[in-house]
């Protein structure tokens, strides 16, 4: 039977209050600039029908990505759909497209600059789509946590990992320091790996990922992890502190999933007896905890997949992907864990307008908002993503 309270929080109305983001230059965004050029209005009832006859006219020269996190009409275009990880591979894995138009945020795309060829472009169909924890830890900030540690007497002890949510140049600085990308469903292996090669951990850029691997796969104790606040002196943090750390967590977070609290998971336990509780591992520690499962969006996809019809859910996750979950498994009672909604903001800034103009610059010789690593810098990224590579018995994800 269909849950139509559930149900009804998912309809099409909720996203429309997001619909005008990133429709021109974002001031307060690090990433934000107006698109040259004329982007169509969101009124214009014909978008649909002329982002789709650009990419028919592009063919195979386009190939267009889209995260489980971005809206129904962005996927609609979509090529393949996947968490970050997975559609850079694709990107990959695809060289006869010269364009590759990543629907997703920014350090996705240059994930994927790193892995296609020279002879492909990424295209990021609005510049203003950063992402919020990836910018949580910029290259100075980590340099100069590094140069801490390296007063305190630790940096030789330390390997860096930092999760595939993170610019490229995080990832060349881990690169260039004998570390590795990590990504939701490897955090446990490659932390593993990290600590074969050094005695502590500095895990960028998300605090929560990083605790709830150390404490609930590798059995630490939360007493040994430590928050480094790159807006303190010395993170905030005792020479003491950094030596008898095992973790350093960068003090960073997802702007979505550090919203869940344990409230929450009480909450929804309450308003409908018998729920199972699904969260991201980018959740708080005391919602992982309380959760019933946890995993990334391939898992949360995969076990809903798998789940009896008549069950009940709570997902923690972003409600875009809740949202066509719910739709599209109409026989279970599926409902978003937190009582308010939360879209990614940054996410939810590549539209309908946005691709069609994208497509339509294509289309016409204009390749417009490239995503281009610089030479040095993807060296050392592609490295520390290597690394993450030659694990033994990895299964890739991300968020
Ligand atoms: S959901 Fe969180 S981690 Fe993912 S892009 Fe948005 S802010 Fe970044």
């Amino acid at each position: 039977m269909v849950d139509n309270e559930a149900v009804s929080e998912f309809a099409p109305e909720s996203a429309l209050s997001l619909l005008l983001l990133g429709r021109d230059a974002d001031p307060d965004s690090e990433r934000g600039v107006e698109c040259p050029g004329a982007l169509p209005p969101a009124s214009d009832p014909g978008l649909a029908q002329r982002a789709a006859a650009a990419k028919a006219a592009l063919g195979d020269s386009v190939f267009i990505l889209g995260h489980h996190y971005q809206r129904d009409e962005v996927i609609a275009f979509a090529d393949v759909t996947g968490d970050s990880f997975k559609l850079a591979q694709q990107a990959a894995a695809h060289p006869e497209a010269k364009y590759v138009v990543f629907c997703g945020v920014h350090f996705m795309a240059e994930s994927a600059d790193i892995l296609t060829s020279a002879e492909q472009s990424v295209i990021l169909p609005d510049l203003a789509a950063g992402c919020s924890m990836a910018d949580m830890a910029n290259l100075s900030q980590v340099e100069q946590c590094w140069a801490d540690l390296d007063s305190a007497g630790v940096a030789e002890l330390t390997i860096p990992v930092t999760y595939m949510n993170s610019t490229a140049a995080i990832k060349a600085f881990t690169g260039r320091h004998g570390g590795t990308v990590c990504t939701s469903s490897n955090a446990e292996r490659s932390l593993a790996w990290a600590f074969e090669h050094g005695q502590k951990v500095l895990f960028l850029p998300d605090q929560h990922l990083g605790r709830n691997t150390a404490v609930r796969e590798l059995g630490m104790r939360l007493e040994d992890c430590v928050v480094y606040n790159p807006h303190r002196p010395q993170g905030g943090l005792s020479a003491k502190q950094l030596q008898d750390a095992r973790m350093i967590l960068w003090q960073g977070h997802c702007s979505v999933h550090g919203r869940f609290t344990a409230d929450n998971v009480r909450a929804v336990r309450e308003r409908i007896p018998g729920i199972t509780v699904i969260v991201h591992p980018e959740c708080r520690y005391e919602v992982v905890d309380l959760a019933d499962v946890v995993g990334s969006t391939e898992k949360i996809i995969a076990t809903i997949e798998a789940a009896p019809a008549g069950s009940s859910w709570a997902i923690g996750t972003e409600l875009n992907l809740v949202k066509r979950l719910a739709l599209a498994h109409p026989d279970k009672h599926i409902t978003y864990l937190d009582a308010s909604v939360c879209f990614c903001s940054t996410m939810n800034r590549i539209d309908l307008p946005h691709l069609t103009w994208t497509l339509e610059s294509l289309l016409a010789g204009n390749e417009v908002n490239v995503i281009s690593v610089d030479a040095d810098t993807a060296h050392w990224a592609k490295i520390a993503l290597d690394r993450m590579l030659a694990l033994p018995g990895l299964v890739q994800a991300s968020d």
